[in-house]
C-alpha cells in the first residue's frame, strides 16, 4: 500500500514528510497509509461541518415516554470529625426532571463529581431517592418494594463503568450472562444456554467462548459481555454509565457503534452517561448537561451542540478537539478558572457563578430557575431572563440575547 503525501493533494513533498502540511487554499493536509483515507476524510469534514441529524426526528415522534423522572433528589449526609458528626447535607442531585421516548438516547454529560452516577443509581432504584419520583412504562417504581419492585425493574438495566468489575471473576461466561436469567425466569439449563449464545451473537461474540472466564477478555469483550447480560431480560431501557470510559479510543467506537445497532435493531432507549460532549455525540437524540447536582441544560442534541445557551456547556463544547488542526488552532477556546463548590448549598445562587464568565450579582443570591428558550432547549441561567445583551461576546455559540 502506497502512503497518501502531500504530491496527492497537489503540493510538493514525499513520503517520509513531516504531517500538518497546508495546501495553498489553507486547508491542512497530512499523509495516511489507508486505500480508503478520501472516504475518512470526508467523514472527518462532515463531522465538523454538520452535527448529527437524529434529535430532530424523534422529537417529532410524539411516542409516551419510556421514562419520566419528576423532582427527583438525592441529599447525602456530610460527617466529619472523630465521631462523624453529620455537619450539614450535600444536594448530590437536586429537583432533576427527565424524560426519554422509546428507542431514542439521552445523553447525559458532566465532569466528576456533578451527580451523574448518582442519578443513574436513583434512576435505577440501587439507592433511595430523597424526593422526586421515577415512573417507568407508567408505572411509578419509587412507590414499590419488594417482588413488585424487582419485576417492574426488569425493564430497565444497567451497564457499568468497568467492564474489569461489573464481572463476577470466578463465573464462566455462561454463567455471568445466564444469572439474569435462572434468577428472574422460569428456563431450564438447556433453554438458558440457546438463550446465551443468542444474547452474546447480538454483540458480536461466538459461542465458543461459553466456558471461558472474564480475565480472559479484553476491556472491549468484557463490556459486551456485559451488555449482552443486561439485554437477557429484555429490557425497554438500559442505563450506561459511563460504559466507554475506561477503554482505549478506538474500542470506545466499537461499543459505541454496538449500541447503536442494537438500538435500531431491539428499539432500546439509552440513558447514557459520560463526561464528554463528544462520545455522546454520535448516540444522543437529546443532551441534558449537569453541573453540581443540577440539570443546567436540556435540549435536542444539535441545538445544544451548535447553540449552547449555557456558560458552562458552551466551554464544554470548545474543550472537544476537532479533527482540522486549522480550525482547532482558530477557534475560540473558553478556559473555566475557579474552584469547583463541592457541597455547595441550593439556597446561595447559581453553582457555576465562581468559575462563569458572565457572572452578575443577582447570581450570588438567586438559583435560576428554568427557562424554556424559543428553540425549546431548557436551561438554567440568569443570562436569559436578567442579563445585558452579549452582542460582542467572545464565548462561541452563546446567543445575543435570548
Ligand atoms: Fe453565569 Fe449567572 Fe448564568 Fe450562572 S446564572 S451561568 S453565574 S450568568
Amino acid at each position: 500500500m502506497e502512503l497518501r503525501t502531500p504530491a496527492d493533494h497537489g503540493l510538493d513533498g514525499g513520503p517520509g514528510e513531516s504531517a500538518d502540511r497546508q495546501s495553498s487554499d489553507g486547508a491542512a493536509v497530512g499523509l495516511s497509509r489507508c486505500l480508503r483515507q478520501d472516504e475518512l476524510t470526508l467523514v472527518g469534514a462532515r463531522e465538523v461541518a454538520e452535527p448529527a441529524a437524529a434529535g430532530a426526528a424523534t422529537a417529532a415522534d410524539g411516542r409516551a415516554p419510556l421514562l419520566v423522572v419528576k423532582g427527583l433528589s438525592k441529599q447525602f449526609p456530610l460527617r466529619s470529625g472523630l465521631l462523624q458528626r453529620v455537619g450539614g447535607m450535600v444536594n448530590a442531585v437536586d429537583n432533576v426532571d427527565l424524560r426519554i421516548a422509546p428507542g431514542t438516547t439521552l445523553g447525559l454529560v458532566g465532569e466528576s463529581g456533578s451527580g451523574k452516577s448518582t442519578l443513574a443509581r436513583l434512576v435505577t432504584r440501587l439507592i433511595e431517592p430523597t424526593a422526586g419520583s421515577v415512573v417507568l412504562n407508567g408505572t411509578d417504581i419509587t412507590a414499590l418494594r419488594g417482588p413488585k419492585l424487582r419485576r417492574e425493574r426488569q425493564g430497565m438495566q444497567m451497564v457499568f463503568q468497568d467492564p474489569y468489575s461489573s464481572l463476577d471473576p470466578r463465573q464462566s461466561i455462561l454463567e455471568v450472562v445466564g444469572e439474569p436469567l435462572r434468577i428472574h425466569t422460569s428456563m431450564n439449563s438447556s433453554e438458558r444456554r440457546r438463550r446465551v449464545i443468542e444474547l452474546l451473537r447480538q454483540v458480536g461474540i461466538g459461542p465458543h467462548v461459553l466456558s471461558r472466564q472474564p480475565h480472559e477478555f479484553s476491556g472491549g469483550q468484557r463490556q459486551r459481555v456485559a451488555i449482552a447480560r443486561a439485554l437477557a431480560l429484555e429490557p425497554g431501557l438500559l442505563v450506561c454509565d459511563e460504559p466507554v470510559s475506561a477503554l482505549d479510543v478506538s474500542t470506545q467506537s466499537q461499543v459505541i457503534n454496538l449500541l447503536s445497532d442494537l438500538q435500531d435493531r431491539l428499539g432500546l432507549a439509552y440513558l447514557f452517561i459520560a463526561h464528554d460532549l463528544s462520545v455522546v455525540r454520535h448516540l444522543s437524540d437529546r443532551i441534558a448537561v449537569m453541573y453540581l447536582g443540577q440539570i443546567i441544560e436540556e435540549g435536542d442534541a444539535n441545538e445544544v451542540y451548535v447553540r449552547p445557551t449555557h456558560p458552562y456547556t458552551a466551554a464544554l463544547l470548545s474543550a472537544i478537539p476537532v479533527p482540522d488542526p486549522h480550525h482547532q488552532r482558530s477557534r475560540p477556546r473558553i478556559v473555566l478558572t475557579g474552584e469547583v463548590e463541592m457541597g455547595q448549598s441550593a439556597a446561595s445562587g447559581c453553582r457555576f457563578r465562581q468559575r462563569c464568565p458572565f457572572a452578575m450579582d443577582i447570581c450570588a443570591t438567586v438559583d435560576p430557575e428554568p427557562f424554556v428558550t424559543p428553540s425549546g432547549t431548557t436551561v438554567r441561567c440568569h443570562l436569559h431572563t436578567e442579563g445585558p445583551t452579549l452582542a460582542g461576546a467572545t464565548v462561541a455559540g452563546l446567543p445575543a440575547r435570548v
